[in-house]
């Protein structure tokens, strides 16, 4: 398979089949974020996106074991209009008919883009389980690190989805506001999930990646990390406070120090017991030498 710099792919999506149809992302500009630093957003060339569907096909056809589903990457394919993903689906689905589901990354900024038809039309297509980088339930949080969104944008194009069936999952960061800002943030992110209503919320925390530009902002004073607890707490706060028994709480990425993962509704007890023995026994000077974030 041809592909182009580092690829990213959530970690619920580990075991659907990954397929490149654009490289970068539109906005490239969130202080938190080097992903696609290296790359200037562009559409991967057809022949390759036929050549790679080729190659998989044949696998497939080996095995006798068609794909269902398909991620596509990278950081923000949904930012193609809803003609050109139509022309993609169309594409994908001359090789891979089987394929049910067409889950990738979406920013709010994405959705915000496509009409109501757009939206009823893509999700006619199989698009489904969009990635969603709300980040914080805080505005001053979003524009701290250049989101390019406000959490009004949020709320919109969040019901929008939810009007037009298409499940969303809402990636949100632990640690983002800062020290000192941690419950705070658990109450308004719990609050923003209340509102929106995504299927899966996946909590991932903050890691300052070399290079970033949260890195220069460190290193100035302008952002003091939050430590160890007090993201646990906004954990247990987020935790705490959601309303929706039925959506997949999953904190269980690898930057996370306490992993769990389960439903609100049934498995909410058990994680918060889980959470609070963390709390606990943290010790947060033994936790720092330990416990190294640098690489996703
Ligand atoms: S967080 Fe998402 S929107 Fe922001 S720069 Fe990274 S990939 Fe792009």
């Amino acid at each position: 398979m041809i592909t182009e710099g580092t690829l990213y792919r959530p970690p619920l999506e580990a075991k659907t089949f990954l397929l490149q149809v654009t490289a970068g992302c539109t906005h490239n500009a969130c202080q938190f974020c080097n992903m696609y630093r290296e790359k200037s957003f562009h559409m991967i060339d057809e022949d390759i996106l036929r050549s790679n569907l080729q190659e998989e096909k044949r696998i497939c056809d080996i095995y006798e074991r068609p794909h269902r589903r398909a991620f596509l990457m990278d950081g923000d394919v949904f930012s193609l209009s809803a003609a050109n993903l139509e022309k993609k689906i169309k594409l994908i689905r001359q090789y891979m008919p089987e394929i049910e589901v067409f889950s990738m990354y979406a920013a709010v900024r994405s959705v915000k883009s496509k009409s109501d038809e757009d939206l009823a039309k893509l999700k006619d297509l199989g698009i489904n389980d969009l990635y969603i980088g709300y980040e914080t339930g805080l505005d001053d949080v979003l524009a701290f690190m250049n989101k390019g969104t406000t959490l009004q944008d949020s709320i919109e194009q969040a019901e929008r989805l939810n009007s037009a069936g298409i499940n969303h999952r809402a990636l949100m960061i632990l640690g983002l506001g800062g020290t000192g800002r941690g419950e705070e943030s658990g109450y308004a992110a719990a609050e923003l999930i209340n509102r929106i209503k995504p299927k899966v919320t996946r909590l991932a925390t903050l890691t300052v990646f070399p290079g970033s530009d949260l890195e220069k902002n460190v290193r100035s004073g302008d952002f003091v990390e939050a430590g160890e607890k007090e993201i646990l707490t906004e954990e247990k706060t987020i935790l705490e406070n959601i309303n929706i028994p039925e959506m997949y709480f999953w904190a269980s990425h690898v930057l996370n120090s306490t992993p769990v993962a389960g439903y609100v509704g049934k498995d909410r007890k058990w994680m918060l017991n889980r959470l609070n023995s963390s709390l606990e026994e943290m010790d947060e000077e033994k936790f720092a030498k330990t416990f190294k974030r640098k690489h996703l």
